[in-house]
């Protein structure tokens, strides 16, 4: 297979996929043999980086690195991996490994969903690179079990699998975790128009008015915001009466809390703050698995030509008077340190953390689950590439991850 490969700063080739796809094909080939297949004349093709007619130089498939301009040979781990393969006569192939602990060393990586909103853009595809459906596109539902955009996994053991397949048919890969569905979802949102104000019930109102649903505590951090960029957060409604009084008589600038946000800046949205993103800003979001919204008003706009639904007695139900401070809801992270997992929120539902690589760090994946999303630059993961845009979970049992390169990600798992 080829690959991009590249000598690290260890001065080392780190090609665990390689590794990976070569200890698949070599299981194959263990089984033929096993079921009484000559596999006599099978080796390994190709042994050094070299020109392929139809690919030129841009494209790697040795074992052994060649630096093109000096011909200087590196011998990459997979063929390390490959003098082991042969030392133990096939023994340390993970069909071979009863112990099966390769499963969990295998990143979970994410083919995202997207949504066309009313007020989405086409930024996923023009800053993110994401093949969207069209002009509209507002949300790239990036990890989600949800029943209206359910991930496939791209690749590796189980890929083409939904990640609700996985999360009910393997569930040692989350450590176990209870519920019957996956808990979290996360979204990139590209708000080229402002969206809806909205608001969301807690678990007990959800479960209550809503079918056994639960409620939506949500949290964001600001990708990118254009310059003087606002988000309405809260609301200046001192009790329930003017609450009431401000709604019913569409007294929504009076209502409406704009607060003043920047690209690092992140805000935790509990249920009952009114709340909603401004055109302009990038966020990717992280949220309980659940769509239960509230919406309180839509700017009179029409979709297809109709008014979307309001549900104005339901979020006067929920909405919390008097709101939180603005204080308490927007933290700024941006002087935070590099090479370190820096926690962005713990709540009842989910612990976030922002991570700037510059260089190298080791991470322990010491969690039921570790969801991870590039959101700058890009870098390796134990020797695999990853970029903007790219979003992948690192199962239970995953343990030491090595990471490299000068990029931004965030990550989640559950409380
Ligand atoms: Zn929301």
């Amino acid at each position: 297979m080829s690959c991009h490969d590249i000598v690290s700063a260890d001065g080392q080739v780190h090609d665990s996929n390689r590794i990976e796809f070569l200890d698949r094909y070599l299981s194959q080939l263990q089984k033929a043999g096993d079921e009484g297949a000559d596999i006599r004349g099978y080796f390994l093709w190709t042994f050094l980086d070299n020109f392929e007619w139809d690919k030129g130089y841009n494209e790697r498939f040795g074992i052994v690195y060649v630096d093109f301009a000096t011909q200087k040979r590196t011998a990459k781990d997979s063929a390390y991996w490959y003098q082991r393969v042969i030392e133990t006569n096939g023994g340390i192939l993970s069909m071979n490994d009863t112990n099966a602990a390769n499963a969990a060393k295998e990143i979970l990586w994410m083919k995202p969903v997207f949504k066309q909103m009313i007020w989405g853009g086409n930024k996923l595809g023009s800053k993110w690179g994401y093949e969207i459906p069209g002009e509209n596109t507002g949300e790239c539902w990036a990890v989600s079990a949800h029943p209206n955009g359910d991930c496939t996994i791209k690749e590796g053991t189980f890929a083409g699998k939904t990640l609700s397949q996985l999360w009910s048919e393997e569930p040692q890969l989350f450590g176990n975790a209870a519920g019957d569905r996956f808990p979290l979802l996360i979204k990139i949102i590209d708000a080229n128009d402002d969206l809806s104000i909205q608001v969301h019930p807690d678990d007990t109102y959800a479960g209550k008015n809503e079918n056994g649903s639960f409620g939506k505590t949500e949290c964001w951090y600001i990708l990118d915001a254009p310059e003087g960029a606002t988000l309405v957060i809260g609301h200046n409604a001192k009790d329930k009466a003017e609450l009431e009084d401000m709604i019913g008589s569409g007294r929504w600038e009076d209502f409406l809390r704009e607060v003043p946000v920047k690209k690092g800046d992140f805000i935790q949205i509990d249920p009952g703050t009114v709340h909603a993103i401004k055109g302009g800003i990038e966020i990717l979001e992280t949220q309980q698995n659940s769509d239960i919204t509230y919406r309180v008003y839509d700017y009179g706009r029409l979709q297809d030509g109709k008014p979307r639904e309001l549900h104005i007695e339901k979020s006067i139900d929920v909405i919390t008077v008097p709101a939180k401070s603005v204080k308490e809801s927007v933290i700024n992270i941006a002087t935070d340190a590099k090479n370190t997992m820096n926690e962005l929120i713990s709540c009842n539902y989910y612990r976030v953390w922002k991570l700037d690589v510059d260089g190298s760090m080791e991470i322990s994946q010491e969690y039921p689950f570790l969801i991870m999303s590039v959101v700058e630059g890009d870098g390796l993961i134990n020797g695999q590439l990853i970029k903007k845009g790219d979003h992948f979970i690192l199962p239970n049992g995953f343990g030491k991850a090595q990471l490299q390169g000068k990029m931004a990600l965030i990550a989640s798992t559950i409380a």
